[in-house]
């Protein structure tokens, strides 16, 4: 077989597995074992043929694929990838760029450029700001993270890039009670500590209180300060005031960045922009493409308005043997990674396939459908809708009649474990101030009002069992 046949079969599995996505079940089948029967055994001794691989992958895997790509998954926040995504996305392989240096693939620079370029205006982001392609949020809010402590610690004549940290006067970190455990992440890889933050209080939608905020930066007046604002809560998807906290840090000379993993792509509608007002005054940016852009795995964003603090934080700093250092992108550059796949097509291919206002379209949908169950949950007797349905994530809850609290804890944890294995939907669960929730997250370009309808259905049946 030649490499026309063999990637062709490839491509008849792979359009055999979108084409069925929407109708298998929903929930992961697999039993750990048998999956580690059938990928696993001795060490191959000796080649394969290509072809005898994949056909072997394809049936090896097959139990163990989660269809979080169909039109019917929930959990957590993802998004499905559009189908110029997924095409541009093999071409990402079969080109194989290095897209570190622009010498290694001039294409997969400028498409970063350009993709950048196209990115900022959609987000309301400055036209200045400078951006890396990363693997995720985790990785963007490190970037943008250690974009903070170049610039704060450069700012009182510490080059922490060069000298580390041991001996830095000590920078202090604001955080929001609700914030993402990935902030976490982030500080405690850039020696910051996880743990070493003030916490200012959230409202009941998870909000960032800004009043609050104020009272703690004039507790830290004189200091380094980073405040870690959130657009998009994961559980309720909620906003922090960006404009409120914007202000009060800026009358402290704090640094402000935002992590909208899915959040800041209400940017991106006219209707819904009004939730990030304030977004471009803030200092750096983290967000994803994998989630709402719906983009195929792993393609995250870091946007830091002040490129020379990007650069500190992430360049590389002794060339050497690398010819890097043109006048030219290297995406290494604004990213933790030399090496890299060209993360920038597929991008490049989302805004492309969707321009402007697909994406709005995209966007504003997902949050119809949010409503629509919020709607369609909520008048259903015995059913409690927890959140304000602002964006795309509803939270909600079963009590059961004439319980206490716990009851309801364990009725609404069954009804998720029921969803769970009917398979129609897969949605989390989550615990929201004390109480135990189910967690649905409407992110995917393929989910339709049929698609909803049915999941409510499905939900309202397992309601019905617990
Ligand atoms: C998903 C998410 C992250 C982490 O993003 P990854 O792409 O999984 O690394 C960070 N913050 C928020 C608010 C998220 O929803």
């Amino acid at each position: 077989m030649d490499d026309d046949a063999l990637l062709a079969a490839a491509a008849t599995h792979a359009a055999k597995y979108l084409t069925e996505v929407g109708s298998r079940p929903v929930a992961p089948g697999a039993d750990p074992r048998e999956l580690c029967a059938r990928l696993g055994g001795p060490l191959p001794e000796g080649p394969s043929r290509p072809e005898a691989v994949l056909e072997e992958l394809v049936g090896a895997a097959d139990p163990g694929l989660v269809a979080s790509a169909g039109p019917r998954y929930f959990g957590f926040v993802t998004g499905g990838a559009l189908p110029a995504t997924v095409a541009a996305d093999w071409l990402v392989s079969a080109w194989d760029q290095c897209a570190g240096g622009y010498v290694l693939s001039p294409a997969g620079a400028v498409v970063e450029e350009v993709a950048g370029e196209w990115l900022r205006e959609l987000l309301g982001l400055p036209a200045t700001a400078s951006v890396g392609f990363t693997t995720g949020a985790t990785l963007a809010n490190a970037v943008g993270l250690a974009a903070a402590r170049a610039r704060l610690l450069r700012r009182v004549g510490w080059d922490a890039e060069r000298h580390g940290l041991f001996g830095a006067p000590p920078i202090e970190v604001v955080v929001g009670a609700e914030r993402h455990v990935s902030i976490g992440q982030a500080l405690r890889y850039l020696g910051l500590g996880s743990d070493r933050v003030h916490i200012v209080p959230a409202d009941g939608q998870g909000r960032m209180r800004a009043a609050d905020l104020s009272v703690v930066l004039r507790g830290l007046a004189g200091r380094p300060v980073i405040v870690c604002a959130q657009a998009g809560n994961v559980n309720s998807g909620a906003f922090d005031p960006l404009d409120e906290i914007g202000e009060a840090a800026r009358a402290h000379s704090a640094w402000v960045h935002v992590d909208g993993a899915f959040g800041l792509w209400a940017a991106a509608s006219p209707a819904l922009r009004h939730l990030v007002r304030g977004v471009a005054d803030a200092d750096s940016w983290a967000t994803d493409a994998h989630k709402w852009l719906n983009v195929p795995y792993d393609s995250g964003l870091a946007f830091v308005a002040d490129p020379e603090a990007h650069r500190a934080a992430t360049g590389l700093l002794d060339a050497g043997y690398l010819v890097f250092g043109g006048a030219e992108r290297d995406n290494s550059d604004w990213v933790p990674e030399m090496s890299r796949r060209a993360r920038g097509f597929p991008v490049w291919a989302a805004i492309r396939s969707l321009g402007r206002r697909g994406l709005a379209d995209l966007v504003d949908r997902c949050c119809a459908h949010a409503r629509r169950f919020a709607d369609a949950l909520g008048a259903a007797g015995g059913v409690e809708v927890l959140n304000e349905v602002v964006l795309n994530q509803v939270l909600v809850r079963f009590p059961a009649a004439g319980a206490a609290g716990d009851d309801h804890d364990r009725r609404t944890r069954a009804v998720v474990d029921l969803v769970q294995a009917d398979g129609t939907c897969w949605v989390g669960g989550t615990t929201w101030h004390g109480r135990a929730a189910m967690r649905i997250s409407v992110s995917s370009w393929w989910t339709t009002e049929a698609d909803v309808d049915r999941s409510v259905a499905a939900i309202l049946r397992a309601a019905a069992d617990a």
